[in-house]
Order: C-alpha cells, then structure tokens, then sequence
C-alpha cells in the first residue's frame, strides 16, 4: 500500500473511501519518542488494518499558553518515525482545518465532570474538555475501528472511555503500559524540556512510585503520608498525589483489588505526571453458564491467550461424583460424607496436549468423568450442602493469589463474587444439544440421539438452576453472551476484549 500524508480535513473521506478494511487510528501530538513507537508497532503487529498516525498539537487542551508555545515539534523525523513503524497514513492537519472559523458544526465537548474533577483535572481547567473536542472531531472524520492509546495518560483515557461510551461511538480503545526511559521515568515528549536536575527530581519521583509498589506487594498498603514527606524532603514540588479506584478515580477502599497511586510534580515550568497500578491479587476472570454453553472450549483458549491458568470447576465435582460412585458411598448419609470428603485430594495436571488430566485421590479420570452415567449423576450430588462447601473452599484456595479463568455455574456468585470480569455464556437448547453431540470428549453424547440429548440437558439444567446452594444464575455485574450466532474464535475475542477493558496493561508488568 502507498504510503500518503494527509494534510487537509477534506482529504480524510476520500482516503478512506479508497481503503477497504478497517482503521487503527493512533493519535498524537508529535515529537514522537519510543512510547508512540510502541503504539504504532502494536497497532501494526494487531491486526491487518490500515494505521493512520495524527500529528496535531491541539491549543484547546493547554491551559497554559507558554507551555503551548514551548511544545517541541519535530515534524520531518515524526513522519520518518511514523513510517518506519508501521503507519500507511499520516494526518497532519492544521488548527484551522480542525477548527475552522465560525463553523457552527464544530462540537465543543465537556468532559465527563466525575472523572475530570480529579487528579490533573483540578489544576489543569478545561484540558480534558479540548482533549474530548479534538478526539471527537477525529473520530468522526476518520471513523476507526481501533483507537490506541497509552496508559500514561490514564485520566486522559478514561475520559476518552466515557467519551466512546456516552456519544456511541462505535470504536475500541486498545492501550500500552506507560513505557519507560532507562532511568525509570515515563516517556513524555515534555522530557526534552527538562534540565538535569529537573529530570533526577521525576527521576527520584517515579522511583518512588517504583518502590511503593514493592511494599504494597508484601504489605499490602499504601502510606501516602510517609510518601509525600520522602519526597518534599527532597525538595520535590507535588502537586498532588492520591491513590485512588483505577476506574472512578474515587478514594481507593480496602475492597479494590486494583487501585492506582497517581501523583503530579512540577519541575521548573514543566509539570510531569506518573501512577502506578496496585494489585492485591492477579485478575480473576469468571466465566459461567448452562452445559453446553461453549464454556470449556473458551475459557481454555483465553486462558492460554492471556496466559491465565484454567479451572474446570465442573470437572471436580464430576471427578467427586465418580468416586462416590465407584466406592459405592451413599452420599445421602452427610456424616459419611464429611469424613470421606476429609481424605479427598483433586488435581490438575497439564498432560502436554494443551488439555489438563484431572486426578482424585491420584486416579487420573480425565475421560471417565465424562461418560453419560457421571452427567447424569453429577446434579444430584453437586446439589448437597457438604459437597459444595468442600469444593467451593477448594476451588478458592487454587485461585488465591488470581491470575486465573475459571469456569462453572457459581464462579460469578459464589466462588469468586470479587472477579474482574464475569461472563454468562449461554445458548438455545438445540445448539448445545447439537455441540454435545460433536463432543469429541465424550463418545457417550456422540452416540446418543439428539432429542434425548436435549432432554438430558433440559434436565440437567433444571437442577442446576433450581438447587438450594449456589443455583447456576447469571451474576448481577455478569455480561451474558448468547453464542449461538458466534463462532468461538469471536467469543473469545469479545471476552478477551472485555477483560483489556477493565484490567489495564500494566498490570501485567511486575
Ligand atoms: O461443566 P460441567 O458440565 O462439566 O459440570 C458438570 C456439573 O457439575 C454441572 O451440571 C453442575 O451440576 C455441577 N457444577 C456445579 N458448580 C460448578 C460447576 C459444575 O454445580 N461450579
């Protein structure tokens, strides 16, 4: 494809017009620096999309006109860099373009009051509401698929989240971790304005930063207090620090599993902004739903995109059923029970095919738990109190410290209320009928006449639903996806989607 630099706002449809798949469209204020690098190489190695950089410096989002004016531009290498990374499209559009005079059509947004009333917002008047104007302005002129964004400006894309989400935009923001200079301290163009000095005080500032993510991994906590006199006995000049909920930008409670320790300080005339995300555990990501449903075959596959480890909740309780069954034990004798359920081990064994054995008591019953005489027994004995409450507290211990996908009837509601993301799966009786049939992990359901399939599953599903403890129901935070239409390749990404939506990236840096 030929590489083309746009520089009129006119120009952008016809363009458009010519391409025919869709746009990754990664904004920018020029002075390109390896933070952008990696926005525009990750949009490439994505997908095969067409990806159009912009180069604008937008004056609406300087509440400060020196700072405007200081703002490096360095156009020609923005264009080689910009090229050489993998844009097939620069936009570099000039103020007028964007905002022409006296033109009634231009939207002048507000920026959602709740998020930009915190952090930089208090001091920084009317900046996110020229951030919102000029992304609004170019969304609708390019009309992308994909905005990327990095998290360094995560105030910024939170706003831009809520812009998307309250104009229906129909687009996603993909971000990147904050990247950083060998020092420790974030990319920002703004750097080249900084003196020696000034850069060892945001230097010591984000080591800071740096540290207090070790102490809270082992503590646990967050002395903001003790923080802010380290540094102003430094003679750093904070403007603010706080540590807050990732997503309300509201104080951060005991209950957030992630939080974000933001803070900004000035140094000379430039005011530099860093934040570092908490985690009281890795993302837990809780996937439920009916037999059937897809769930297996989902769950594993985002579990190995998102290198998660997969729990197969159904698998124990249908590994328990085989051995009350095989040991003869009457489970409806609850003392027998608790005793024998003391002495029970269940494992999880990677066997190299990318698939898992599952062991109890050291017998590996990975094939026989799925025969017809296991299903149909597995309801009536996942139903009693002393059985759920054994597995239940087992399946927790497994996912204490997170990073897990774990999949069942109850994940959502009762294993793991507190998951980052939870999703019901769920399908028309006569397409999960026709998926257990092509079940190649089960011969019992190949063979097995479809009506009388359907009636197992009807069956089954009414005594998961309508059990006392932990009935199967979808979660009330759960988003439900109804497959039937999806193929699981699509499933996958849209959950996948959903978790890079609430867990940000840099997370996923230790
Ligand atoms: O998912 P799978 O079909 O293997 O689950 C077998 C059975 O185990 C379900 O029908 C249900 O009775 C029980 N189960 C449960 N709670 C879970 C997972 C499975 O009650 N979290």
């Amino acid at each position: 494809m030929k590489k083309v630099i746009i520089r009129k706002t006119e120009e952008i449809e016809n363009w458009r017009n010519n391409i025919s798949s869709d746009i990754n469209f990664i904004p920018t204020m020029g002075n390109l620096h390896n933070g952008h690098i990696k926005l525009i190489s990750t949009a490439k190695d994505d997908n095969s999309n067409v990806n159009l950089v912009s180069i604008f410096v937008n004056p609406l989002q300087f509440d400060n006109k020196s700072d405007l004016e200081n703002y490096p531009q360095t156009i020609d290498n923005d264009i080689k860099i910009s090229f050489a990374n993998g844009a097939d499209a620069i936009f570099i559009p000039s103020t007028e373009d964007i905002y022409p005079p006296n033109n009634k059509n231009i939207k002048f947004i507000k920026a959602s009051l709740e998020l930009s009333s915190a952090l930089c917002g208090l001091n920084r008047i009317g900046h996110f509401d020229g951030v919102c104007t000029v992304i609004y302005r170019l969304l609708n002129l390019i009309k992308p698929k994909n905005l990327y964004l990095g998290e360094k400006d995560w105030q910024q894309l939170l706003i831009l989240r809520n812009l998307i989400l309250t104009k229906k935009l129909n687009v996603a923001i993909k971000s990147i971790p904050t990247q950083r200079d060998f020092d420790g301290i974030p990319l920002s163009s703004r750097n080249v304005n900084l003196s020696k000095n000034e850069r060892e005080l945001i230097r010591v500032f984000s080591n800071e930063l740096l540290l207090a993510k070790k102490i809270f991994q082992q503590e646990k906590k967050v002395n903001l207090k003790e923080i802010i006199k380290k540094l102003s006995a430094k003679k750093i000049s904070i403007e603010y620090l706080e540590h807050l909920h990732p997503y309300t930008l509201q104080q951060s409670s005991v209950e957030d599993n992630i939080s974000i320790l933001a803070g900004a300080i000035r140094c000379g005339e430039t005011r530099l902004i860093d934040h570092i995300f908490l985690m009281r555990r890795r993302p837990i990501i809780a996937i439920d739903g009916p037999a059937g449903s897809g769930k297996s075959t989902v769950t594993k596959l985002i579990a190995k995109k998102l290198k998660l480890l997969y729990l197969d909740t159904g698998a124990m309780y249908r590994a328990l059923s085989w051995l009350l069954k095989k040991e003869n034990i009457d489970y409806q004798k609850e003392k027998k029970l608790q005793n024998i359920l003391k002495g029970i081990s269940i494992m999880f064994k990677s066997n190299g095919n990318a698939n898992q054995d599952v062991f109890i008591n050291n017998y590996c019953v990975t094939n026989e738990i799925r025969s017809q005489e296991i299903s149909s027994i597995v309801s009536k004995i996942s139903s009693i109190k002393e059985v759920r409450k054994f597995l239940v507290e087992e399946q927790r211990k497994i996912g204490e410290s997170g990073g897990l996908v774990a999949e069942g009837r109850d994940i959502g509601t009762t294993v793991f209320p507190d998951a980052e993301l939870k999703v019901f799966l769920t399908a028309s009786i006569d397409e999960r009928a026709k998926r257990r049939k092509s079940d190649k992990k089960s011969e019992d359901s190949q063979k097995m006449d479809l009506n009388k399939l359907k009636e197992l599953i009807k069956r089954r599903d009414f005594e998961d639903s309508n059990r006392e403890i932990s009935p199967l129901k979808k979660a009330n935070d759960a988003i439900e996806i109804i497959t039937d239409k999806y193929s699981i390749d699509e499933v996958v990404d849209k959950i996948i989607d959903l978790y890079n939506e609430r867990i940000p990236k840099e997370t996923e840096i230790k």
